[in-house]
């Protein structure tokens, strides 16, 4: 027996179980290509959420940058005001781990098979 990962919810499940004890995904009745095109959309919503927090994260960064012109004094003057800087600091960040997630993603033995039927 050995524990492998819910193609559909990917907690840790034994490969005997007819039933992913988590989601209820009956692995009994599905064939390798059932499982490789599940784990291949899974693959992909990540893959779009990845992208998502990376959007959201240039968002904040647009949105800070406009704030701390438009905050008084208005222009981009030093020190920048707390909460748009902190709204840039945060796209920054939020930037940074989509783009590595998305990497991760990417990476060869992250990709899923392609299903064979
Ligand atoms: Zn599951």
């Amino acid at each position: 027996m050995a524990i492998i990962n819910c193609p559909n919810c990917s907690k840790r499940i034994s490969d005997q179980s007819t039933f992913c004890a988590h989601c209820e995904l009956p692995l009994g009745e599905m064939s390798q290509a059932d499982v490789a095109r599940l784990e291949l959309r899974r693959w992909r919503r990540r893959v779009w959420q990845s992208k998502n927090v990376t959007y959201a994260a240039m968002t904040a960064l647009v949105v800070g940058a406009i704030w701390w012109w438009l905050a008084e004094p208005q222009g981009w003057t030093l020190p920048p005001p707390v909460l748009p800087i902190g709204l840039i600091a945060l796209g920054g960040v939020a930037y940074l781990a989509g783009r590595v997630w998305l990497f991760w993603l990417k990476m060869e033995r992250n990709r899923p098979r392609p299903p064979r039927d």
